[in-house]
């Protein structure tokens, strides 16, 4: 299986038919939501962030930590995480943005103040490119079927 064939290829016109408004101007024209004002930048819960755009798994819970920052905050991204990091000089800064490596979703930048325990990086990601699942939400199945289609004799 090759990554290429696994990824979406959509122009900025249909990703603005699909996403709502904050999460296009954050993913697709690389936009960054104020500090603290993001769904996620204090969920500890634990589960498993996804793309926001295309769901594709990129963060997991065990790396998120309190970087203080306003942002949620990674040490790694996920083990099956597909994550293209890629210099970007805008703003007269030099830093690393982070993108999903299969729609290219902007996803936010990776820093160098990250725990040093864990590798020393910080990947500072936007809510808005984020979908969280918490773990053992499958438990509640809607409805009770264990009494439908045993009477068919
Ligand atoms: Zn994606």
């Amino acid at each position: 299986m090759s990554i290429s064939e696994d990824k979406i290829n959509k122009s900025n016109a249909e990703w603005k038919k699909e996403l709502p408004p904050d999460v296009y101007r954050v993913t697709r024209e690389k936009g960054t939501e104020a500090p603290f004002t993001g769904k996620y930048w204090d969920t500890y819960d634990s589960g498993q962030y996804f793309c926001s755009n295309c769901g594709a798994e990129l963060f997991a819970s065990e790396n998120k930590y309190d970087a203080a920052c306003g942002w949620p905050s990674f040490d790694a991204p996920s083990g099956r995480a597909k994550i293209s990091e890629t210099p970007d000089t805008s703003h007269g800064l030099v830093r690393t943005e982070v993108a999903c490596a299969r729609c290219g979703a902007h996803l936010g930048h990776v820093f160098a103040d990250g725990p040093k325990e864990t590798g020393g990086r910080r990947y500072c990601i936007n809510s808005a490119a984020l979908k969280f699942r918490r773990a053992n939400q499958g438990g509640a199945t809607p409805g009770s079927a264990s009494d439908n289609g045993k009477r068919n004799t």
